[in-house]
């Protein structure tokens, strides 16, 4: 892979490539954009098969998190980082104190996170070496579990495609559909329930499943029912990948709107079919940016409460994405996909004059 290409390719400012053999580190950090601000993303550790793939998937990670953060109005940047290793055997202590050393090299353009793999614990770790990390534990000043927040922003997203599609973003009495009853979609049916809502769940966990049925009643579905259950509300809280060709032509739902990242197999196609199907997505990032703004209320210092208010504005973000993809023709995620361009370039041409000291 010509690392220059791609770099220019896709828009990246800057990759450090990060290797300390003393403790087996292995890693690279990529700033996709800082025009916002410094660029945030959490850190993966995986086993890639090769180091193309590793850099691919920082690549790719760290440009979905510039338009995270600029579809939310954070003043953040995209970036991310990935430690290629096995999961299993790689959270020492000095393998990530050594990474948060080169995040430390960093100066502030890249703050980091946990992301799959890496723990509040391995956090931790790296917060020892610089502060340039988001949430490590609560009682070390971290903000802890984002999922109440990212499921709080959920609960928003969804009845704002409520009222787009039934003209009135109350719950009572709708039926929601919850892929995925772990720490997101636990929170998620505690709201719904609170607002009136019946809920379907459908987890391979026994144990997930049955914590939220006593909690708060509902209708289990095995895989093959959730696609074409009849509900007002798909929400895929589980994993990746689920819109595609073979679950879309099955769903009934007129609205698809969960907290899951990379809902969409293939953004294009995928967007493409929904939108001919006339059915109404919430675009994954927009969604679920919660959790991205609970760690911006961690870097600001700002409360928990703030961080709730903050997420509740996702009823207007995902509005305004659907609005956008109506007037002018164009798929959600197509829709939010500008939004988030149009808003790094008027800000950063703010950026034109100097303004002293
Ligand atoms: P989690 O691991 O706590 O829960 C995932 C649940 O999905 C588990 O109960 C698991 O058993 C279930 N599951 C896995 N595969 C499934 C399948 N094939 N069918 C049905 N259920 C299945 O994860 P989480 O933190 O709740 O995150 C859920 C999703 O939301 C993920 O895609 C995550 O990337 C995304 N997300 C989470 C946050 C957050 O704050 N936690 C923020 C943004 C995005």
């Amino acid at each position: 892979m010509s690392v220059f290409t791609e770099l220019s390719e896709a828009g990246h400012e800057q990759i450090v490539f990060c290797r300390d053999d003393s403790v087996g580190l292995r890693a690279i950090i990529a700033i996709h954009s800082t025009a916002l601000g410094p660029a945030l993303g959490g850190c993966r550790l995986y086993n890639y098969a090769s180091e193309d793939d590793a850099l691919r998937d920082v690549l790719r990670l760290s440009r979905g998190m510039t338009y995270k953060a600029a579809v939310a109005g954070l003043d953040l940047g995209g970036g991310k980082a990935v430690i290629w290793g096995d999961p299993n055997t790689s959270h020492s202590e000095a393998l990530f104190r050594s990474f948060g050393r080169f995040v430390a090299s960093l100066g502030g353009r890249y703050i980091t996170a946990e992301d799959m793999n890496t723990t509040v614990e391995d956090m931790n770790y790296v917060y020892r070496e610089t502060r340039w990390v988001t949430g490590h534990s609560a009682n070390s000043g971290g903000s802890g579990d984002p999922s109440p927040v990212t499921a709080w922003g959920t609960f928003h997203g969804i009845r704002a495609c409520l009222e787009v599609v039934y003209g009135s973003p109350d719950l009572t009495g709708r039926t929601v559909a919850i892929q995925g009853a772990g720490s997101v979609g636990y929170h998620l049916a505690r709201f719904l329930k609170d607002a009136g809502a019946r809920l379907m769940y459908s987890d391979i966990s026994e144990r997930r499943l049955a914590r939220v049925m006593e909690e708060f009643g509902g209708t289990v579905l095995d895989d093959e029912e959730y696609w074409s259950a009849g509900c007002d509300v798909l929400a895929p809280c589980a994993i990746g990948g689920v819109l595609n060709a073979r679950t879309i032509p099955r769903i009934k739902a007129p609205i698809i709107a969960g907290a899951a990242n990379n809902q969409l197999a293939n953004e294009q196609t995928d967007g493409a079919a929904l939108e001919q199907a006339g059915i109404t997505y919430a675009p994954d990032y927009v969604i679920n940016a919660g959790g991205l703004i609970n760690v911006n209320s961690e870097l600001r210092g700002t409360s928990h409460e703030k961080a709730m208010q903050d997420a509740a504005n996702i009823f207007t973000t995902v509005k305004a994405v659907i609005n956008k993809a109506k007037s002018a023709g164009i798929t959600t995620t197509q829709a939010s996909n500008r939004l988030a361009e149009e808003r790094i370039e008027a800000v950063a041409r703010l950026r034109r004059f100097h303004i002293g000291s």
